[in-house]
């Protein structure tokens, strides 16, 4: 960040989602720290529309090409500059006056950007947990090397970063990554064979995008934040483990060497581990809503089901053995919960074509980026072939 600037620019990929919107609140709560430079959607026009007339960034970008012109005509009195389409996205990462990259896109598309905006050497605030699932070696290679940082925005793992601070000469012994367990807490697999869409995106503590909710309900959320967490923090899969905790007040916890255990608490909201990853290494105040021991009497603890929620044990499994397999799980469990969101398939299934996706697809053990791309296509048709 240059020295003379007192603001930090901001380039949010996906400001029209569900950590896109809270973190433009959390941009308009502290215009004295942060300036929205760049705003991107994929398909929700409108509402890229009226954020560049509320919050006027430099350009903003529009995935879907087909809708360019309506983009374009709505802002051109504005200045604001226009552009569509997936390279354009690889682009204004680039731009002078962004500082910070929040990417929070869904899936395997955030790659790409993420890539381009750490060789411009811009920081990133790092929402989408896809890219370090499917390349983390490459990603955190290049960001080394960049000498640029990657602010974790998960929740999760903005706790542990918090426990960090003034901690990291101090090796960890261990993590524990907290979740809520879902929608389908203490059921069997006989019971999820019937869920609904509409059961599974009903997440017991948050509000997300479609895609995370169901990867909740189905503990893959928790798998890709744990292989996640392997690269952020430079763990060994065995320093990494999962406790469920249902109230979602204890955000994750970090266990030192002498035995001492640190926690970071709240109240479920995403606003502050945005607010915490923009504003790095600031604490800046909010009006979030404080906790209250009085409402949650009894913080609870319980082993996760691996055997009826056998993703988080898939992912597991790709972590473990590593190269390309997470890149291939990623890939099958986007396809898979797309199926699932469209009636196609039923819930236990989205498991089931994961793992024989895994089985399926040849194993790289140091793919290049072009190699990533290359096994996340096959990896999506061999997952395709399976659904139809
Ligand atoms: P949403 O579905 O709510 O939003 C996704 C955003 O990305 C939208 O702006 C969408 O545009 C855009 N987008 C999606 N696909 C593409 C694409 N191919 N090209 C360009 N833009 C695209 O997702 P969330 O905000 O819930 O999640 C974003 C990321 O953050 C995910 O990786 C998720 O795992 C992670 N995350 C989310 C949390 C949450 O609380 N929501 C918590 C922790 C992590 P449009 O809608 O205009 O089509």
């Amino acid at each position: 960040m240059s020295e003379e600037k007192t603001t930090r620019g901001i380039a949010i990929l996906g400001s029209t989602g569900s950590i896109g919107t809270q973190a433009l609140d959390v941009i308009a709560a502290h215009p004295e720290k942060f300036t929205a430079e760049v705003l991107t959607a994929g398909r929700n026009a409108g509402l890229l529309i009226e954020q560049a007339k509320l919050y006027k960034p430099n350009c903003v970008v529009i995935g879907d090409e087909d809708q360019y012109q309506a983009v374009s005509d709505a802002l051109w009195d504005l200045g604001i500059k226009v552009y569509a389409g997936a390279a354009a996205l690889e682009q204004v990462v680039e731009m002078e006056n962004v500082d910070i990259v929040l990417t929070a896109l869904v899936g395997f598309a955030g790659l790409r950007p993420t890539m381009k905006a750490i060789a411009a050497g811009k920081h990133i605030a790092l929402a989408n947990k896809e890219t370090l699932v499917v390349a983390g070696e490459l990603v955190t290679k290049a960001a080394r090397e960049a000498g640029v940082n990657i602010y974790p925005v998960d929740s999760e793992h903005s706790a542990i970063f918090q426990c960090l601070v003034g901690e990291f000469h101090n090796p960890i012994e261990k993590i524990y990554l907290t979740a809520s367990g879902g929608p389908f807490r203490g059921k069997k697999r006989e019971e999820l064979a019937q869920v609904t869409k509409a059961q599974a995106l009903k997440h017991p503590n948050w509000e997300m995008g479609a895609k995370i909710t169901i990867d909740s309900a189905t503990l893959m959320n928790k798998g890709l934040e744990v292989i996640e967490a392997k690269w952020l923090f430079s763990l060994k899969p065995e320093q990494i483990d999962v406790i469920v905790h249902p109230q979602s007040i204890i955000h994750s916890i970090v266990q030192f060497e002498d035995g001492s255990m640190k926690a970071q608490m709240g109240l479920p909201d995403m606003k502050l581990p945005i607010q915490y990853a923009l504003g790095y290494p600031d604490r800046l105040s909010s009006d979030f809503p404080r906790f209250n021991f009085m409402d949650y009497p009894s913080l609870t603890f319980e082993q996760p089901d691996r055997d009826t929620f056998g993703n988080l044990a898939l992912a597991f499994e790709a972590m473990q053995k590593g190269g390309s397999l997470p890149c291939v799980l990623n890939a099958a469990n986007e396809i898979a919960v797309a199926a699932f969101l469209e009636d196609k398939i039923g819930f236990l299934d989205i498991q089931r074509v994961i793992e024989e996706t895994m089985k399926g697809v040849e194993h790289v053990a140091h793919p290049t980026l072009e190699q990533y791309i290359e096994i996340d296509e096959k990896a999506r048709a061999f997952t395709r072939q399976l659904i139809h």
